[in-house]
């Protein structure tokens, strides 16, 4: 082993609950490492009503939140904005980008908050000091200087408010461009494209009250242990009123198996743990749409028997394509739902019967599905699978993608998309005398392409980790210095900032949870959670530095410099964020009626959800069946299906700490997670140093190495590894069908023993 690897310490299998003592220490610890003891007062403001939400994920708050209504991840968002680290403009003088780029993301992490804009100085090879003025000058003159708008790209991570995300893409249509690439394409972009076709809306349907009414929660290619934490004290409460919950994931997750409720103190005291899943299946990655034409199939036909099982009412009178997929999944042969799936016909007639037996299902389901090559037709299986009863558009019942981003959501509903609606555009022309371009602009694969190609001149970021998030990331990396202009709006450092064009600027702005004051005093914005919530945030913490501005602040400063005769406009808007939410009622009248008024309420309001309300708007007017003939999914002999994973001290491309305590790895990334039966036919040992090659369509040579192999519970044929790292081995061209989303969970690779 070259590396300082031990099994015994950097591998040290966990058996216990996900939560319990391990979450208070692991927050206690980083509260520690960040030296962020101002963030102690702040958790207590964080997802409560007059308070903040937490930068982490997009899990909803209830109605009535508690004290602490946050988790151990939750902490660690905070934290890590929170750290008293700083990144000053003396770091920049003793380090050149070019030593900067062997760093590792957790080291770029740790070295705290930006304080101040940076310029990037080719002479030097080094970030400098700029005023926001002639930051903004610059960025005014590049963009006025493009000989078509299209040359550039605004990339929005989802962690921008609505607010500001509003006036990206106003920025970006003012220009001329719809060139709106997000986080949402590598993430969620399948599920929106399945239920826009499916059910005439890109969301899900359910709220947090339907868990508590749900008697079938299925699980699908979630982790929420450590993506989502909170929802495992509502699965846990489903779990205690007896709600079955069906858990279909090929790795065994610990939060989806035991849980010890942090604020629960007999809990915490005895060490009583809660069983969460009901029945835990281990389907081969890539196996989903398998089983769930199995499950349907094993439905269908105890309907022909026991007759009441369908829901017959709502499918005459909800639903189109009904006959046709049922013949497709009768035509669907038993040993190929086996073979495709990897479980067996017993175990996918046990979840049919748990099925056939509920009245209420909800279907949960993450970037385990999302990010398949066919994860249209799987997530659109899963709504074939809940229209057999009727659950969709009642209490109790619905789909639930789990959004990643806290605010991902949001961006998209208020104009973060490459496809605008015309009823978008003609309205923000109206509302703003521009004229907005109707072809469609570039996703997150296009925009690499572009850039490749030396299309794209500028590209701005709204946060977010560009180079590390996106398949092929040297070459991505590769692209971005191809552009005149980099410009990264950001809390702190990451490798996408190294990645610079011929001029680039590092902008830093305030955090979630810190003070936002603009001309007319405090401002709040607002978010939209997994669940179309959208609530107000208030920033309670004092900046980092007195030099950061607000991403609204940031936008129309931009703005300003690129539009000099709508100075007054965007000056406006950036000193009163209720006039920007008058713009967004104005532009989008049906979903925020009455906005400043609505989030004044405690929690705020819920978004109009067409497909809750059983109003279709399908191509057909109804719910639509959609039958897809089942894949066949072969990889040659001596190749693995790779899946993509997040540790537990990971949020997205952010690296926490280097342990990922529930799977037992500790101190390092650097791991592939493998079946025994496949080490031994490899002759690799518990913890050897393997080299992993993926094999792409391109046939571009994708290796990664210094990697380790660990036994672990994951079918036959079947790996996985942490994002970013892996991400090296996926072809940008290597997406899903009809969402362009990366193909993060079932890259074909081969493993063998390092040489070196
Ligand atoms: S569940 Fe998500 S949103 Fe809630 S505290 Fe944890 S990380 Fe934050």
């Amino acid at each position: 082993m070259s590396d300082d690897f031990v099994v015994g310490k950097n591998i040290n299998s966990y058996v216990g609950p996900a939560g319990g003592w391990g979450a208070l220490s692991a927050s206690v610890q980083t509260l520690k490492q960040e030296r962020a003891i101002n963030a102690i007062p702040a958790l207590m403001k964080m997802n409560q009503p007059d308070g903040f939400d937490c930068p982490g994920c997009a899990w909803p708050e209830p109605g009535k939140t508690t004290i602490t209504e946050f988790c151990e991840n939750g902490v660690k968002a905070l934290a890590a904005e929170s750290t008293s680290k700083r990144v000053t403009r003396e770091f920049f003088k003793n380090h050149t980008v070019k030593s900067l780029w062997s760093w590792s993301d957790y080291d770029l992490e740790q070295q705290g908050r930006l304080t101040e804009p940076m310029v990037y100085d080719q002479e030097i090879d080094q970030y400098t000091p700029i005023s926001w003025d002639a930051a903004f000058q610059l960025i005014g003159e590049q963009l006025r200087m493009l000989a078509d708008p299209n040359q550039a790209v605004f990339y929005t991570s989802g962690r921008t408010s609505n607010e500001a995300a509003f006036l990206w893409q106003l920025l970006g249509r003012t220009l001329g461009t719809n060139n709106f690439p997000d986080c949402s394409n590598m993430c969620h972009e399948s599920s929106g494209v399945a239920l826009t076709e499916s059910v005439g809306i890109g969301k899900g349907t359910v709220q947090l009250e339907d868990f508590e009414e749900a008697d079938l929660i299925i699980v699908i290619g979630q982790n929420p242990g450590t993506n989502h934490p909170r929802m495992l004290s509502v699965l846990q409460q489903a779990a205690r009123r007896g709600c079955q919950i069906v858990t279909f994931n090929p790795i065994l997750e610990r939060g989806l198996k035991k849980f010890i409720h942090p604020q629960e103190t007999l809990q915490m005291l005895t060490g009583t743990s809660s069983s969460i899943s009901t029945h835990y299946f281990q389907p081969i990655i890539g196996g989903d749409l398998a089983m769930l034409h199995g499950l349907i199939k094993a439905i269908l036909t105890a309907d022909k028997t026991q007759k009441n099982i369908l829901d017959k009412e709502f499918i005459e009178n909800h639903t189109s394509g009904f006959s046709e997929f049922r013949d497709e999944i009768g035509r669907t042969d038993w040993s190929v739902i086996e073979s495709e799936s990897g479980l067996s016909r017993a175990q996918i007639e046990e979840v049919a019967s748990i099925y056939c037996n509920s009245k209420k299902v909800i279907a949960c389901w993450a970037m385990g599905l999302t990010q398949q090559k066919h994860a249209v037709s799987t997530i659109q299986c899963i709504v074939n699978l809940l229209l057999l009863c009727g659950n969709i558009g009642k209490p109790g019942a619905g789909v639930c993608p789990v959004r990643g981003h806290s605010n991902v959501q949001g961006d998209r509903t208020v104009g973060i998309t490459e496809h605008p609606s015309e009823s978008f555009l003609k309205n923000l022309d109206q509302q703003f005398g521009i004229s907005s371009p109707r072809n469609s602009g570039f996703n997150t694969v296009q925009t690499i392409k572009a850039m490749e190609s030396k299309s794209v001149k500028v590209f701005m970021a709204m946060g977010g980790n560009f180079a590390r998030a996106t398949p092929d990331s040297s070459r991505t990396a590769e692209a971005l210095t191809n552009c005149e202009l980099t410009v990264q709006v950001t809390t702190k450092l990451n490798k996408t900032h190294l990645a610079h064009g011929k001029k680039a600027l590092i902008l830093p702005c305030l955090g979630r949870s810190e003070l936002d004051v603009q001309a007319s005093g405090k401002q709040s914005v607002t978010v939209e959670d997994s669940m179309g919530a959208v609530h107000a945030s208030i920033g309670k913490n004092q900046p980092a530095s007195a030099h950061l501005r607000s991403e609204v602040a940031i936008v129309a400063g931009m703005a300003k410099a690129a539009f000099p005769k709508n100075q007054k406009m965007w000056k406006a808007l950036e000193d009163d964020y209720g006039l920007i939410r008058d713009k967004i009622e104005s532009v989008l009248p049906k979903l925020f009626a009455n906005y400043n008024r609505k989030i004044k309420k405690p929690g705020g309001f819920r978004l109009y959800n067409s497909a809750s309300e059983r109003e279709w708007n399908t191509k057909t007017g109804k719910a639509r069946f959609i039958a897809k003939l089942l894949p066949i999914l072969k990889l040659p002999n001596g190749q693995l299906r790779l899946m993509t994973i997040r540790s537990h001290d990971q949020y997205n491309t952010t690296v926490y700490g280097m342990n990922d305590r529930y799977r037992g790895i500790f101190g390092t990334r650097r791991v592939i997670l493998m079946n025994s039966k496949d080490m031994d036919s490899l002759d690799l040992d518990q913890g050897q140093e393997v080299v992993i090659q993926s094999h792409m369509e391109d046939g571009r040579k994708r290796k990664v190495s210094g990697f380790h192999a660990v036994r672990y519970s994951i079918p036959q044929g079947c790996a996985a590894s942490y994002f970013p790292e892996i991400n090296e081995l996926i072809a940008v061209e290597y997406f899903a069908d009809r969402s362009f989303t990366p193909i993060s969970k079932l890259v074909p690779v081969t493993v063998s023993k390092s040489t070196e």
